[in-house]
């Protein structure tokens, strides 16, 4: 770009810094008109709504159908998670329909669970199924302006990044907010007291989740004047959160209890802290420490269960692209057959309640079990080879002096 401010701009007619379009030097843009033009440009695209030659439109059924290939269990999240996703790109539509005039508000989603029992998973599913751009986040790396840390519209880059730099594709994405339980302010007060940095994180991501026109500096970091940001409304991206929320179920039955219910008294007192999450209600999450208004913007309340044995033995063997089915075939490339002694998978699962963090462990054991076979397999001319209970009390010996080690 050329600063001096000789040369009229051919479009506007105005004296600016401008580039030069013309091989002569006597055709030249200004830098407004440039952000003008690309306002019309970007105006006149397809409306994603017109795009769902790409998108596939499922109906909740088709979609929960999907679903299930994939994650085991949590059937209820999985169906108010394709209800809420299948209204979310139904509204685009209709919001673009010039002939509706009820504008449908968005249906972002909450889902509530332990550690390991598939929230991101779900997300990031729901994206595959749907082709859709998708972008983790974790909340408790972010700050809000001005402080040091990821700011909130960074979220997006990442999104847009994962669109190949597609804004219009990067706008009807997915973004999955990890840990957003960890982002609570540490008092219900707003008082002097108030906790400024989670509630600060909660007000800048209000922002995005409510819908508005971002800017995102490319590169990441802090925004700069000078540089050219990208420009990404929010209004039609689906931001599914997710936490693990511990302590929340004393809450609820904190508020049984002082209602005069009697939690304890009624039949809820066989409830596990689980089951009470299923009670959860606005109240109880802004006493956890979520302002309102975020809460507000998070319509889809849905809680995920701690997955059982028989649920963890299930995502080992079953879901399409199960770990084991991996290792299957990754090993049927060298031409070994893999096995499991049921004696081992037992074993497995024990461990993995062990590790106390669901699914995610049983990963942990069979990527620890599996490394010397890998290592040996495409020398080792075996025509197969079976896990036993053995194998896997040797790798629990290891990952337990493992964890021995680090504290
Ligand atoms: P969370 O976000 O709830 O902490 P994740 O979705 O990251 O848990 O789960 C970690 C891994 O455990 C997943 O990548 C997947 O392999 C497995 N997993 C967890 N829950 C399920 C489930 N319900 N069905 C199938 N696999 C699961």
């Amino acid at each position: 770009m050329k600063d001096d401010t000789t040369k009229i701009c051919s479009y506007c007619g105005e004296k600016k810094p401008h580039y030069v379009i013309s091989k002569d030097e006597a055709g030249v843009i200004c830098i407004d008109c440039i952000e003008r033009f690309h306002t019309i440009i970007h105006e006149s695209m397809p409306f994603p709504g017109e795009q769902s030659v790409e998108t596939p439109l499922y109906t909740p059924k088709e979609l929960k159908a999907k679903l299930d290939e994939y994650i085991i269990g949590q059937d209820e999240v999985k169906k108010s998670l394709s209800v809420a996703v299948y209204n979310h790109y139904r509204r685009i539509e209709a919001n673009f329909d010039p002939k509706n005039d009820i504008e449908i508000d968005k249906s972002n989603v909450l889902l509530i669970g332990p550690t390991g029992s598939g929230k991101t998973l779900m997300a990031s599913t729901l994206a595959k199924i749907l082709n859709l751009p998708f972008a983790i986040a974790d909340a408790t790396t972010l700050t809000e302006t001005g402080y040091v840390g990821d700011d909130v519209e960074n979220i997006l880059l990442k999104l847009i990044q994962n669109a190949q730099y597609d804004v219009k594709k990067a706008e009807r994405g997915i973004v999955f907010i990890d840990e957003i339980d960890k982002i609570s302010r540490k008092s219900e007060s707003t008082s002097i007291t108030r906790d400024v940095s989670g509630e600060g994180v909660q007000q800048a991501l209000l922002k995005i989740l409510e819908g508005t026109d971002a800017t995102v500096p490319p590169q990441g970091g802090r925004k700069h004047p000078q540089s050219n940001n990208i420009k990404i409304n929010t209004k039609n991206i689906l931001f599914i959160c997710g936490g693990a929320f511990v302590g929340l179920s004393d809450i609820i039955k904190n508020r049984f209890n002082t209602n005069g219910v009697g939690f304890n008294s009624s039949l809820q007192k066989k409830e596990s802290p689980q089951e009470t999450l299923k009670h959860c209600n606005t109240d109880d999450l802004i006493k956890y420490g979520l302002i309102p208004e975020l809460i507000g913007r998070l319509p889809v309340v849905s809680i995920l269960s701690e997955l059982s044995d028989e649920e963890l033995k299930d995502v080992l063997l079953k879901p399409r692209n199960s770990i084991l089915k991996q290792y299957t075939y990754l090993l049927g490339l060298e031409g070994v057959k893999l096995s499991f002694s049921k004696e081992a998978v037992d074993e497995i699962i024990k461990l993995t309640r062990a590790m106390k963090t669901g699914a995610r462990g049983l990963r942990a054991i069979i990527e620890k079990t599996m490394l010397d076979i890998m290592f040996n397999a495409p020398e080792a001319n075996m025509k197969s080879v079976t896990i036993g209970k053995k194998e896997i009390i040797e790798v629990s010996k290891q990952m337990v002096s493992l964890e021995e080690n680090i504290a």
